[in-house]
């Protein structure tokens, strides 16, 4: 309502694809429910934000990176999609530090009631302290993967095993939840000052007013209420945020600039079967080796499945064909219509709530995680780093709509054998066809009606925004 409008909410997300996309749908829903809204970022990652935000009513405001000679990095590196390289990434890291003192001023200048900061930006809290005003953290995760990192970081059961592959239980966790130390979030090159930093956003969520989860009641009921009452943090859900601003005038595409025609890709997903169709993407950040992409490809030829796969290592030139894929493999697929590649970025969100797809390859970040959920697909689960073996597990044991390739380490960044054809095959298979699929496929639907409802008029997501808002409320005045 009107009311709302005295309240001006500021959105720090961290410079990746990841954190920003969620960022910015959340800072729509606070605009469609009348804030005032305000996201400070550099400008480099304008357009990136800009067309994330569509029609709605939103400033923006640009803070300068710091320079080449203070970061170490070259010239134009202000996303982590530019800093994959490990050492890259730390240098990269590091000079987000160097942000305070611009966010602060914006803060200053612009006096909000609220900023609500990336988990990646542990100062923030003590900033927004300065300006007597709330700090709320936003992971872009939900209930699960938060609950699964504050136990493990509570009660360290890895520093009790031996070997990174001795399987350990996490405790005081509902659910009976195992993991190997190899699935844990682990620190580039083990460097100090990015230990620190995870320690630091640890501790500042602990000091800050709040977090907010992109995820809705209904999905993870347990893990919403032992986050808040048996770990004791205050924390609102007002997701899912991709759900949240569906205009049918806007264009599909959140983040960058699709690398299809979105009429020709809907053209495709038009000339096949309801549910037939299998969408492959492994999020904005992996990249694969070519032993492994190879795989992949034979795999999903060998599964007879329609697939759309997005593959984010580029050829050297758009005409120069890519030298990893099997011998043929283009041809065959474009000429039966079996499959479609996409080079770079998808519009996501669109292929996956097309009625033609009815399963989804995914490496778990969260957000592609809860959008499957939301558009009701089945997964085939292969997590890369992060918390996304957290949430593969979520699929799989908790709300049982994901099959594993048998993933259980780090090979995305690296390392370890390629996953085989013939699992790939069996996985995708599993998924989508037979008994098994169909009951994943039915499950998955009804979870995809829950999140619809989550968020309408009454529902267990738009309500919690109202607590927010009252919380916020009663605390400016
Ligand atoms: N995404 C997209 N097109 C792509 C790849 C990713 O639109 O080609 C979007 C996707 O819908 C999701 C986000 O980028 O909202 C990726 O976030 P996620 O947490 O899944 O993975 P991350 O990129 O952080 O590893």
């Amino acid at each position: 309502g009107n009311e709302n409008h005295e309240l001006h909410i500021i959105f720090f997300p961290f410079l990746a694809n990841g954190h920003i996309i969620p960022c910015v749908d959340l800072a729509r829903v606070f605009s469609s429910r009348g804030l005032k809204v305000t996201i400070v970022t550099t400008h480099l990652n304008v357009p990136l934000i800009s067309r994330t935000i569509g029609k709605a009513k939103i400033n923006i405001k640009t803070i300068k990176f710091p320079s080449p000679e203070e970061t170490g990095l070259p010239e134009g590196c202000e996303n982590s999609e530019s800093a994959l390289a490990p050492d890259k990434f730390i240098k990269f890291m590091k000079s987000t530090l160097l942000l305070r003192e611009p966010l602060e001023h914006v803060l200053e200048q612009e006096q909000p009631d609220c900023l609500v900061a990336d988990m990646f930006f542990p100062w923030a809290t003590d900033s927004a302290a300065k300006f007597n005003i709330p700090r709320i953290v936003f992971h872009g995760l939900g209930f699960f993967p938060l609950c699964v990192s504050a136990c493990t970081r509570q009660y360290k059961p890895q520093d009790k095993v031996s070997s990174y592959t001795e399987p350990f239980v996490v405790p005081n966790l509902p659910g009976e939840i195992t993991l190997t130390k190899m699935q844990l979030p682990q620190v580039p090159q083990h460097d100090k000052v990015f230990t620190k930093l995870l320690e630091e956003s640890n501790e500042s969520e602990l000091k800050s007013y709040g977090v907010i989860a992109n995820s809705f009641y209904e999905l993870e009921p347990v893990y919403a209420d032992h986050y808040r009452n048996e770990l004791g943090r205050k924390a609102w859900h007002l997701g899912p945020v991709s759900l949240c601003n569906r205009d049918k005038e806007e264009k599909a595409c959140r983040g960058r600039e699709a690398s299809i025609d979105e009429h020709e890709c809907l053209k495709w997903l038009q000339s096949k079967e309801p549910n037939s169709v299998i969408y492959v993407c492994f999020g904005s950040m992996t990249v694969f080796s070519d032993a492994q992409l190879k795989e992949i490809a034979m795999g999903l030829e060998a599964s007879e499945i329609p697939f759309i796969w997005v593959v984010k290592k580029k050829a050297k030139s758009d005409d120069e064909k890519l030298e990893w894929l099997p011998e043929g493999f283009e041809e065959r697929i474009e000429g039966s219509g079996k499959g479609l590649i996409i080079r770079g970025w998808a519009p996501q969100v669109m292929i996956l709530d097309h009625e033609s797809v009815g399963g989804f390859v995914t490496h778990c970040g969260w957000n592609s995680t809860l959008e499957g959920v939301s558009a009701g697909l089945p997964m085939v689960t292969w997590p890369m780093y992060g918390e996304q073996f957290y949430n593969a597990k979520f699929l799989s044991d908790i709300i049982k709509i994901g099959v594993g390739v048998g993933v259980q380490t780090w090979i995305g960044m690296g390392g370890g054998e390629p996953v085989k054809k013939d699992v790939i095959e069996k996985a995708v298979r599993r998924i989508m066809v037979g008994d098994e699929a169909e009951e994943m496929r039915n499950r998955a639907k009804e979870f995809g009606k829950m999140a619809r409802r989550a968020l309408e008029v009454g529902g267990s997501s738009y309500n919690d925004f109202n607590n927010l808002i009252e919380d916020l409320k009663s605390h400016k005045h």
